[in-house]
């Protein structure tokens, strides 16, 4: 499995289907982002890395049973700075 299967910005798996891949200005796909991060070619929200972990939180641990708060947060500041979006800040 390559980067691109995640999405650059948030991080979820995006997987073998089109359905959760975003879309760029011209209406293409973008191999890059999910929906939820990347629409018409441009970010859904214009939001830091912290902020995007702190938006991704509740999602993590929800999906994640025996996962704290801590512990998603901590996962996330390491994988994150890995991301296209958050590489160069
Ligand atoms: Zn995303």
């Amino acid at each position: 499995m390559n980067t691109t299967d995640y999405c650059q910005s948030c991080g979820i798996p995006m997987g073998e289907t089109n359905e959760l891949y975003g879309t760029k200005n011209n209406r293409t796909k973008s191999e890059d982002y999910c929906k939820y991060c990347f629409e018409d070619g441009n970010f859904t929200a214009d939001v830091s890395m912290d902020e995007m972990i702190e938006i991704c939180v509740p999602h993590m641990i929800s999906v994640n049973e025996n996962m704290s708060k801590d512990e998603a947060r901590k996962m996330m500041k390491e994988f994150f700075p890995n991301l296209k979006r958050w590489k160069n800040k």
